[in-house]
């Protein structure tokens, strides 16, 4: 299967002045293929967002390329091709809100690119409905929730029909029930066969993923299936990283009680564990 982006020994360096420059990705390489689902992960500062920037050609690297569908970030002529191949998704929902009802934000981008009137329609309504957000589409979106704002700029973005889109720390600045709405779309639209890449601090939403790339001080350090990433308690606690609550959890109980696989890491996961766990109990009393 051809990758849709392909970073190869990508290095990247803020200029600060005329003298001085910060240098923060290092030689990175790795793909990115039709379908995944990929958590970036690394503390603060370790140069996630820097990463995510190159994806669609945000930020294009000082030295080493990115790739998208073949088409080299540094071609201007391509840019717009690239755009809408990899959509993002930012972390503050009102900075990516533009227009005064929904469902004229959600059409912004298709204005800009031209789309016809009948097909604009056509998407935007299927964008909305996969964020479950018609009810709200003549609605003004400063007076919605942080989810549903989310919701809506995920939809302007969806509409633009990309093959993947990045969400950086699109959740963190919502609360527990936005975030969840959140992550429901990002499993849904992977559902559909959408690539998603998700840059966050939260283990817990890391463990949704398929993949995980850790990033340390601008370099890959580990790339694997959340279960192969977690396994690495000690690795990740020397990055300033943590282990799902839910795997210290199974941790606990398997070695106290014997119970439980030491595997989990998904909160469904654990409740099907439980459930599990409790059925054969009431079995044996019974
Ligand atoms: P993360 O997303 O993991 O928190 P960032 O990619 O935002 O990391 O930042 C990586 C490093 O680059 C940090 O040291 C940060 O201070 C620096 N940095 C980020 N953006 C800029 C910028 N626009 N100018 C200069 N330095 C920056």
């Amino acid at each position: 299967m051809e990758p849709i982006i392909v970073l190869e020994n990508v290095s990247f360096s803020y200029k600060i002045n005329e003298n001085s420059s910060v240098s923060v990705l290092k030689n990175a390489s790795f793909s990115i293929f039709p379908g995944e689902y990929v958590a970036i992960i690394g503390h603060n500062g370790s140069g996630k967002s820097t990463l995510s920037k190159h994806f669609n050609g945000l930020l294009t690297p000082g030295s080493g390329d990115v790739w998208v569908h073949g088409h080299n970030t540094k071609d201007e002529s391509k840019r717009l091709d690239i755009r809408k191949a990899v959509g993002m998704v930012f972390q503050h929902p009102d900075n990516q809100i533009v227009a005064t009802i929904v469902e004229e934000d959600v059409a912004f981008g298709l204005e800009n690119i031209g789309v016809p009137r009948a097909e604009m329609k056509q998407r935007i309504d299927e964008a909305l409905d996969v964020v479950k957000m018609t009810e709200f589409r003549k609605r003004p979106p400063h007076h919605l929730s942080g989810g549903q704002k989310q919701r809506v700029a995920i939809a302007g973005v969806l509409a633009m029909q990309p093959d993947c889109i990045v969400f950086d720390e699109s959740t963190s600045m919502l609360d527990t029930f936005g975030r969840n709405e959140v992550l429901q779309v990002m499993r849904k639209m992977n559902g559909m066969g959408m690539t998603i890449i998700t840059v966050t601090h939260r283990m817990s939403e890391a463990a949704e993923a398929d993949r995980i790339i850790v990033v340390e001080d601008g370099k890959i350090v580990m790339d694997g299936p959340p279960q192969e990433i977690f396994k690495h308690k000690k690795v990740l606690m020397d990055l300033q990283l943590d282990i799902p609550t839910v795997s210290q959890i199974a941790e606990i109980v398997h070695n106290e009680y014997q119970i439980f696989s030491k595997e989990l890491i998904k909160e469904d996961e654990l409740i099907d564990e439980v459930k599990r766990v409790s059925r054969a109990r009431s079995g044996e009393m019974g």
